[in-house]
């Protein structure tokens, strides 16, 4: 998308806006948020500093350098810092813009481009293609090479981050998408009817837990309506810089879902909720602003829905257990989600809530930031595995796949006893058949 204003050395299309780097008054209430800066002490690694280099690349006081690439990418875009901001800066959004920037000025060589636009362009946006890919990594698990492969540590003497992503798969499962009928109904007296966005991660590999949420909802007094034709959000495209795909799907999903009736369309992934609600800018150039409007209205995080409807806990069975709970970063500090999911935890009968220390620092998932700086990403899920430790709870609660992953892997490279449940996972084992 061309911008109109002021972009200095910043390329036309998709340069970030020059008023959002105006906003920021240098206070430095941000900084003490920022787990880059934590770690590195360094300014422009910080979101001023981030956001001081943009300015500056926009004035023509600085080229789009090496350094102003790197921010780009080594940003969580945790959000952390635009909750913490009193002036509304967005330094998380303005480094996620400046990487389409990166694609521009400096592209990759040819093989690399190849690939990742065959990535981004081909196969996300198919969902057969994308429940295909996923086929080996299924008959690696159950073929028991899986098991091979990790008794032989054959992995550790590779790279680290190919070791750490054999070791974040979790147990693979037939696409959701395939299986799931295309509408649910409810059960008991019927409340209303809804849309189920199912991300590609949820449906290929967290199925069961998207199907927890479908069973829920539906237990809860909504028809759930699972559209086959849906793609994915668009937040792999905004992270790697691919600003156009993340259009050309969003204005896909947008048709689907406003031609459907539904009171809302509700989503389990933070990350999907988090680009869904961002469409009506993504869009505003292209699309009718009462449509996008509309849209923006009706995209709910189950947590945030199940809360505004209430809960009926009637039925409920107890889950005797201690639990604590990771807010992903794409909840607390993109959606402002925070309070709903704690209120569905303590609705559960039996459950010792435990509160965690820093419960809303990201994990260091961060979308692919977890294998490209996996020494920084290790240094980041250290400090909440201590915060998880110092609770003594049976179990992690957390609403996220990227954060579920990395959590998960992260406690059994640690050797902690407790599981990382979904929150909709730790639901469904309280709502009966
Ligand atoms: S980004 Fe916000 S909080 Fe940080 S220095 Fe600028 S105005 Fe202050
Ligand atoms: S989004 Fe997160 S990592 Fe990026 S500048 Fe803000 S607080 Fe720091």
């Amino acid at each position: 998308m061309v911008n109109k204003e002021k972009c200095g050395n910043f390329t036309e299309q998709d340069a970030p806006k020059y008023e959002d780097t105006l906003q920021c008054m240098r206070c430095g209430f941000c900084l003490p948020t920022c787990p880059t800066f934590a770690l590195t002490g360094r300014e422009r690694s910080s979101p001023r500093g981030r956001v001081a280099l943009a300015r500056a690349v926009a004035e023509e006081k600085l080229e789009f350098t090496q350094a102003v690439k790197e921010e780009a990418y080594f940003c969580l875009d945790c959000r952390a810092c635009t909750t913490a901001c009193p002036s509304g800066v967005k330094a998380g959004e303005v480094m996620e813009v400046c990487r389409s920037q990166v694609h521009q000025q400096q592209p990759l060589p040819k093989w690399q481009a190849g690939f990742r636009s065959f990535i981004l362009e081909k196969m996300l946006p198919n969902p057969d293609l994308l429940e295909t890919s996923m086929l080996p990594a299924r008959l690696y698990q159950k073929l028991g090479v899986q098991w091979l492969v990790r008794n032989s540590k054959l992995l550790k003497l590779g790279p680290k981050w190919i070791d750490k992503a054999e070791g974040m798969m979790p147990e693979m499962h037939q696409p959701l998408r395939q299986r799931i009928p295309e509408t649910t109904l409810a059960k008991g007296e019927k409340r209303g009817t809804v849309a189920f966005f199912l991300g590609c991660v949820m449906t290929l590999m967290y199925a069961e837990v998207s199907k927890q949420t479908v069973r829920v909802l539906s237990h809860q007094g909504f028809d759930v309506i699972t559209p086959k034709e849906q793609k994915c959000c668009g937040a792999p495209h905004l992270t790697e810089g691919d600003r156009e795909t993340t259009r050309q799907m969003a204005t896909h999903n947008l048709d689907l879902f406003l031609d459907l009736d539904v009171d809302a369309i509700v989503t389990d992934c933070a990350g999907c909720g988090s680009a869904l609600k961002e469409y009506e800018e993504i869009l505003h150039e292209r699309q009718d602003h009462a449509r996008l409007e509309l849209f923006h209205g009706k995209i709910k995080d189950v947590s945030e829905f199940l809360v505004e409807a209430g809960l009926r806990t009637e039925d409920l069975l107890p889950v005797n257990k201690s639990v604590t709970y990771h807010e992903p970063c794409h909840l607390c500090h993109a959606q402002g989600i925070s309070k709903q999911p704690r209120d569905l935890i303590k609705a559960i009968p039996g459950i010792e809530f435990r509160e965690m220390n820093e419960s809303s620092w990201c994990c260091g998932s961060a979308a692919t930031f977890s294998l490209k700086f996996t020494e920084e990403s290790q240094q980041i899920l250290d400090r909440k595995l201590n915060n998880v430790k110092n609770t003594e709870a049976d179990i992690l609660v957390t609403a996220n796949p990227g954060c579920h992953l990395q959590l998960a892997w992260g406690l059994r490279e640690a050797g902690m006893p407790q599981p990382v449940l979904h929150l909709m996972e730790l639901l469904g084992e309280a709502t009966p058949e």
